[in-house]
């Protein structure tokens, strides 16, 4: 077996991007509407974030986190300043399911207990604690037995919440739009709900924003819309600005009492570079009202169409298109005959997760491309 053993290979080879765009081996231009599994948050190749990488490449490549470095530094810096009040103390590693198993190792540590509470349809990673959180028997089934003391509660339930969190309770792990899920937005006042009763009972708040964070929603971290502050919130996908890299930010109480935990890789000069110059670019270019902005347009667009759709959900430029068969058959058209790469989420959804630097034109291709497909479909 050659390559990869894990994913299906799409019929596309690319090897070029730049903005909003990738391009293959024989110079196709493609709208990549999936900002590639969400990690082109400010487009491909940013010059910003190339000339940065290539600067710190020459200078020093690795060392390791035990010695400060002025390039690891800025960003622990950088991500304090853009966190939420509260959350200034930062751990770098090098992917979303990482800052997750920080953050729920962490909770453990701090509270000294191990239930955890996850929400149905929730995604957390595929690492083995991560993995025991997420929701969808089939990424689960063939590797287990996983951690144990993970509880599952219906995304949105408030009661059922509160049932579920006692005084036993580690951590209430959730994503404030699931994501991969389906694209779910917490209804209005649940992560409020979920706040309140980790307060009562003395557990951790976990707020994964590894998909809705970084601008995505119209602010930079979908919580704050919602007025709610976690003890510990994780970052990655796009943080790096196409570089492997995560964080999770955590309360002062959390901080204190985090246990032992390392990583060879954290906070490298490199990747730390290059997320510091992302996040300078989302403030300078005021990505996440952009966001909003074109989310908006695109999201009144699709709700103004004819398109045989059953839903639109999401915020900003997370947005999911319920139809009413498969996704992939779509997605699989929208690529070939119309340039655009968009992602599934779960079997009948089409998540729209596109770079934060796309216009009003893009959405509006995409909203025309997916009435073309539609229509074929139907025929
Ligand atoms: C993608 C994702 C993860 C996992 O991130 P990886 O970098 O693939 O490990 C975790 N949580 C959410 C909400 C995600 O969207």
């Amino acid at each position: 077996m050659s390559g990869s053993f894990v994913y299906s290979e799409k019929p596309i080879q690319i090897e070029g991007g730049e903005g909003p765009y990738l391009y293959d081996d024989a110079g196709n231009e493609y709208l990549d509407f999936g900002a590639s599994y969400g990690v082109a948050t400010v487009g491909h190749c940013h010059p910003e974030v190339v000339s940065a990488v290539q600067s710190q490449m020459e200078e020093l490549t690795f060392v390791q986190a035990s010695y400060p470095n002025a390039a690891r530094d800025a960003l622990y810096e950088k991500l304090a300043a853009v966190a939420p009040d509260g959350l200034e103390n930062v751990w770098l590693c090098n992917s979303g399911t990482e800052a997750n198993e920080a953050a729920l190792k962490f909770a453990r540590s701090a509270t000294g207990n191990s239930k955890v509470v996850a929400a149905m349809q929730g995604f957390h990673g595929r690492t083995m604690g991560a993995l025991s959180a997420t929701w969808k028997s089939k990424y689960k089934q063939p590797f287990e037995p996983l951690a144990g003391d993970f509880e599952f509660v219906p995304y949105g339930d408030e009661e059922a919440l509160a049932e579920a969190v006692d005084d036993e309770t580690a951590a209430v792990l959730l994503e404030p739009i699931q994501g991969e899920g389906g694209v779910n937005p917490a209804p209005e006042d649940y992560l409020q709900v979920a706040r309140e009763v980790t307060n009562q009972t003395g557990s951790a708040l976990i707020l994964d924003e590894i998909q809705t964070g970084l601008g995505r929603t119209g602010a930079l971290w979908a919580c704050e819309k919602r007025g709610v502050t976690p003890d510990l919130l994780t970052s990655a996908k796009g943080l790096g600005g196409g570089l492997p890299v995560g964080a999770t930010l955590c309360a002062d109480w959390i901080a204190e009492d985090a246990g032992p935990h390392g990583s060879t890789f954290s906070g490298g000069p490199v990747v730390s570079a290059a997320a510091e110059a992302t996040l300078s670019i989302i403030a300078e270019e005021n990505i996440p009202k952009d966001a909003s902005e074109v989310g908006d347009h695109l999201q009144s667009k699709l709700r103004g169409s004819e398109l045989p759709i059953r839903a639109v959900r999401g915020e900003g430029l997370l947005l999911g298109v319920e139809v009413k068969r498969g996704a992939n058959r779509l997605l699989k058209r929208l690529a070939m005959d119309h340039g655009i790469l968009a992602l599934p989420a779960g079997r009948t959804v089409v998540r729209l997760l596109p770079p934060l630097v796309v216009e009003e034109s893009h959405a509006d291709e995409v909203v025309a491309a997916l009435e073309a497909v539609l229509a074929e479909a139907k025929a």
